[in-house]
């Protein structure tokens, strides 16, 4: 997919064409843009629409210490109803970020401990914190959830059923999880998973505006 003359659809700032992009994040207004469905080829600015993403709300008070981020994660439904077996302890989503992990093994493993942490989500009602930006289109996050699938479930599928076993998938969110980032260790304010990170120089501090923004929700 060739990128020409794009910007943002909302307040005109034109983005840096990257080819096979699907998820743009405005540097003006930060909103997220992904281009419709059905575009071939050059993408008029036009073409590009809203992509809905929010702030998972944090669930334990933000850390004294470490730089306050947000990640951009891929929450992938897993549709377990569509194959008519039992769930069990079976994760019932994919956790995938979508940003600063070039190598897919690497990907997977983050992905797989984020997949596998036990509870609860809901996102913000109302945020003025803006997004990080997001590097995993679409259709990657489709493809590397199934893999994630395959390393998180015990027992099903056997590696030999792998290549035959479709894993149901529903449409995907993009929504942004608060991490605390201490030097190379991300750790998450939502599952509580920690880990080791190497991008986190690609997300810049956002504590002011996370205090800010539960001050407000919480008032
Ligand atoms: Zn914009």
């Amino acid at each position: 997919m060739i990128l020409t003359r794009l910007q943002c659809p909302h307040c005109g700032e034109p983005f840096e064409p990257v080819d096979d992009r699907r998820v743009f994040v405005c540097d003006g207004c930060r909103q997220s843009f992904s281009p419709s469905p059905s575009v071939e080829g050059a993408v008029p600015s036009t073409e590009l629409v809203a992509l809905e993403r929010a702030v998972v709300r944090p669930q334990r008070p933000l850390p004294a210490e470490g730089k306050i981020v947000l990640l951009p994660v891929w929450f992938v439904p897993i549709r377990w109803d569509a194959l008519n077996v039992t769930v069990g302890a079976w994760p019932t989503e994919v956790r995938l970020p979508a940003l600063g992990l070039a190598r897919t093994q690497l990907l997977i493993k983050f992905a797989s401990h984020l997949t596998r942490a036990r509870g609860a989500w809901e996102t913000l009602p109302t945020s003025r914190l803006t997004h990080a930006p997001a590097e995993l289109a679409m259709e990657d996050a489709f493809a590397v959830s199934e893999l994630v699938v395959f390393a998180s479930v015990e027992g099903w599928p056997r590696d030999e059923q792998a290549d035959r076993v479709e894993v149901p998938l529903g449409p995907p969110r993009l929504l942004d999880l608060p991490c605390q980032l201490d030097g190379l260790r991300l750790t998450d304010l939502v599952f509580g998973r920690s880990q080791h990170f190497e991008a986190g120089d690609s997300l810049r501090d956002q504590r002011e505006e996370m205090a800010l923004s539960l001050n407000e929700i919480m008032s």
